[in-house]
């Protein structure tokens, strides 16, 4: 009996098939035969017996076809485990021959017999006897002796005659099939899509319905939903006297479904074949608990299923579909939460180029900030904010943004740089922005004296030349392709609300700016957890007062300057308390080199000395002794800190008054100030004591109390192995990963891009480290530096601060690692949010 034949299997309700052994098809056919729809008979070949008859054993045909009608012709198709990994071609109208086009001339008409064996012997001869297909150019399908030629060209071609006897058409084609699916191109192929090597194939072979002949007969597919937004619509195209997907073909004078004031359609032609595909297509829909695409052949008005498959979806769509089958109760909404691919938010987040749309690239690098943007090309932070201020989109081309282009990349539309990675500069502040930003694009050939851009191919894009930034794909491309807006819709809101009652690992947002605070909070992120206060000095009125107070002489001069950053500082921070309402907000200290506050070019300088009124030669030889030979290395974050002291006691005294202020209109504010760049214990004391102080001297001035916390930044390796002697001064500890890879690594976060790719490529690093945690090393000091300071501190905070806070692989690694939230990217948020929830979820699972 063949239904106990686990490897040739007639398919029936109860028979002995698996998506794992017969593959994905072969087990969706049993599903669709369990609820009684119209599908014709079908035998399932399992992935060991096609894996024999690749071999050369042969099945014993007979008993293949024993529970099929010979009266029909029969087709195959493959069925892999992940109808992803793809599949040799389905092979339709197996058993033509010339007696059958006898039998159907009479039965559906000669022009649609002609048709049928016009097309299995071109498609035999092309999949099974492997003839050159250019063989069939010179015939003509509407030709009355199309098959006659037909046979002749193939006799001629493979040197006997055409196969007539079903049984043998049928070996042939499981053998190419099988073979086919074992070639070394097949294999290559599914292996670039994920598939292990030597992944199986099964076959199913169904009788066919014909979809030609006499009355209303044809072929088609049909969803309930719309595959670009996911909302309820009814889809797809049906062709009279057709087969397989011939209504989908380009050009194929397909019918709509439903009603359509474009043209006609099936709901008009065959209005009972239409609603039995409706009732058909939701009962798929419940009980496969997933929005089907269903294959149908109508013959003579009668409907068959042939197939279903999951109806391809954009992310949009995913979340909508997957949330709608939630509340109509088809699935649990834990299963809607583990449907959607975390990473896939970022094309609702942002606008992204219409898939559709044509793609001329001229360049690539890496995608450093997801989203698309149109705007014509600047080569300054300037003359973005000129462009800005003309309200014209541009983008901001620079070999390498510094701090000093920030207020230009606020003004422009996307920002491409020459060098650069994953955690440069303009990376991390374009992500921050939700800005598209593609960085080391080093394909393409800047020439910024010039103001042109040269692609490999030779074209020149100047100043004003409009280009479109493709951060998600990290590709530049000429001219403005359409765009598709980014949508952040009810259903989206939905899931992320389900998200959070699974999650149980915190998620906060890296935010500088009113902005950024105001971005976070819309993405619900549950606080901000690292403010980079320099960016604030970077206002036009301050920057001028910083660069005043770098060149002061005496600390009275120092002082004085900061007493004009102080109220600016207050207002900044008092903003940010408002705009969190009492989430909590951690806020780093002072952390990058004075120097970067300096300008770089003659003009910039002579500005200066005329600021300070000092000869441009004293403002240059100032300017050249601040520089340093490794400055990421250098006189930065703490070290500054503690040599420059009245930084850090004007940053803290305008958190405590903001504090104050802040807490008389809302919950009071508890803040968190963090110490960047520390790699000794002492290090803290030294500030503690001063930060303490200043909170005493504030509370004493106003008679208000308040109460803040201290944290550290671990982001040196040294801070991570002497986490003990650190913790007992703080209250957290935010792992810095991005500065924790360059160190760990001895890796420049800003110069790695140059050779990523090609280390990436020769499997020196698995990934891009500042993109991906590395969970052996980095990973290591981060569980050192976890265990070890909770050990001396068991109350103490944890988090991750670094960009890998926000992706998903590193979230799995922090929640084991026992960290109290990550903090990434505002834009981030959403997906950290998605897959914390997934993460939780597959535990309680299991
Ligand atoms: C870090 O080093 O991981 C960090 C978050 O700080 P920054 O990127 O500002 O150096
Ligand atoms: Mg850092």
């Amino acid at each position: 009996m063949q239904q106990e034949n686990p490897h040739i299997t007639f398919i029936t309700p109860g028979a002995p098939v698996a998506t794992a052994t017969h593959g994905g098809r072969a087990k969706c056919l049993q599903r669709l035969v369990r609820l009684d729809l119209p599908v014709p008979p079908t035998v399932a070949l399992s992935f060991d017996e096609v894996h024999r008859i690749a071999s050369g054993q042969m099945p014993d045909m007979a008993d293949l076809l024993a529970p099929l009608d010979v009266a029909h012709l029969l087709c195959v198709r493959p069925s892999s485990e992940d109808p992803d990994w793809g599949g040799p071609g389905a092979v339709l109208n197996i058993g033509m021959n010339d007696q059958r086009y006898a039998e159907l001339c009479e039965r559906i008409g000669e022009t649609a017999a002609r048709s049928i064996y016009a097309r299995f012997i071109q498609s035999y001869s092309i999949n099974v006897a492997r003839l050159d297909p250019d063989m069939f150019d010179d015939l003509d399908m509407d030709d009355p002796e199309i098959c006659q030629q037909a046979l002749e060209a193939y006799e001629d071609e493979a040197e006997e005659a055409f196969p007539q006897d079903p049984a043998v058409q049928l070996s042939g084609v499981l053998r190419s099939m099988a073979r086919a699916w074992e070639g070394t191109s097949a294999r290559l192929l599914r292996q670039a899509k994920g598939a292990p090597a030597d992944a199986g194939l099964g076959l199913v072979v169904q009788e066919m319905a014909l979809g030609l002949g006499h009355g209303e007969c044809g072929s088609g597919v049909l969803q309930l939903v719309n595959s670009t937004t996911g909302m309820p619509q009814i889809t797809g195209r049906y062709l009279s006297q057709s087969q397989g997907r011939d209504a989908l073909r380009s050009g194929a004078e397909a019918l709509f479904l439903e009603k359509d004031p474009r043209g006609s359609s099936l709901e008009e032609k065959a209005p009972e074949a239409f609603e039995d595909l409706k009732v058909h297509a939701a009962l798929m829909r419940e009980k496969l608990r997933e929005e089907m695409q269903i294959e149908f052949t109508i013959e003579n008005g009668a409907v068959h299923i042939l197939d279903g498959v999951r109806v391809q979806r954009s992310s949009r769509a995913a979340v909508r579909i997957a949330v709608q089958l939630a509340k109509d109760g088809i699935i649990p909404k834990q299963e809607a939460v583990m449907r959607v691919e975390p990473r896939a938010l970022n094309e609702l987040l942002h606008r992204q180029v219409d898939p559709e749309a044509e793609r001329d690239v001229i360049g690539t690098g890496v995608a450093a900030s997801p989203g698309a943007a149109t705007g014509r090309i600047v080569f300054s932070a300037a003359e973005a904010q000129a462009s800005a201020a003309r309200s014209e989109a541009c983008v901001l081309v620079r070999r390498e943004t510094t701090p000093e282009d920030i207020r230009g990349m606020h003004a422009a539309s996307a920002v491409l740089t020459e060098r650069g990675g994953i955690t440069s500069h303009a990376a991390v502040i374009g992500r921050g922005l939700g800005l598209p930003c593609v960085v080391g694009a080093s394909s393409i050939r800047f020439q910024m004296r010039k103001k042109m851009l040269i692609a490999p191919d030779g074209r020149q894009f100047r100043e004003g030349d409009v280009i479109t930034i493709d951060g998600s794909e990290g590709e530049i491309l000429a001219g403005a392709p359409d765009m598709v807006e980014a949508a952040l819709d009810d259903a989206f809101q939905t899931l992320m609300a389900w998200a959070d009652d699974e999650r149980d690992i915190g998620v906060r947002a890296n935010a500088d700016t009113p902005a950024d605070a105001k971005t976070a909070r819309n993405f619900m992120a549950q606080g901000i957890g690292l403010c980079r206060t320099e960016h604030m000095f970077f206002e036009p009125g301050r920057l001028t007062v910083m660069r005043e107070m770098i060149f002061a002489d005496a600390p009275e001069d120092r002082r004085s300057a900061l007493e004009q950053l102080l109220p600016m500082q207050r207002a900044d921070f008092i903003e940010l308390f408002r705009i969190m309402q009492g989430q909590p907000v951690c806020i780093r200290l002072f952390d990058p080199p004075l120097h970067e506050f300096l300008p770089t070019d003659r003009s910039g300088l002579r500005d200066l000395a005329e600021a300070l009124n000092l000869p441009l030669s004293d403002v240059t030889r100032r300017v050249e002794a601040l520089g340093e030979y490794n400055p990421m290395l250098g006189m930065r974050g703490v070290r500054l800190g503690i040599t420059v002291p009245e930084i850090y006691d004007m940053q803290a005294r305008a958190i405590f008054e903001a504090t104050i202020e802040a807490s008389r209109d809302g919950d009071a504010v508890v803040p968190e100030i963090m110490i960047p760049l520390v790699s000794a214990k002492r290090e803290v004391e030294l500030v503690k004591t001063r930060v303490d102080a200043v909170a005493a001297a504030v509370r004493t001035e106003q008679g208000e109390d308040f109460d803040y916390r201290l944290g550290v930044m671990v982001e040196t390796p040294r801070a991570a192995l002497r986490a003990e002697d650190i913790a007992p001064h703080c209250h957290f500890f935010s792992f810095g990963t991005n500065d924790l890879t360059q160190m760990t690594y001895g890796l420049s976060r800003d110069d790695a891009g140059r050779f990523m790719s090609a280390y990436v490529h020769q499997g020196v690093y698995p990934e891009d480290p500042f993109h991906t945690l590395d969970a052996d090393g980095v990973g290591e000091l981060l569980l050192l530096g976890a265990e070890r300071g909770r050990d001396a501190q068991p109350d103490l905070t944890l988090s991750v601060c670094g960009e890998h806070g926000g992706s998903p692989e590193s979230i799995a690694f922090c929640r084991k690692a026992g960290m109290d939230y990550v903090s990434c990217s505002p834009f981030r948020v959403p997906v950290a949010r998605l897959a914390a929830a997934q993460l939780s979820i597959q535990d309680k699972v299991g």
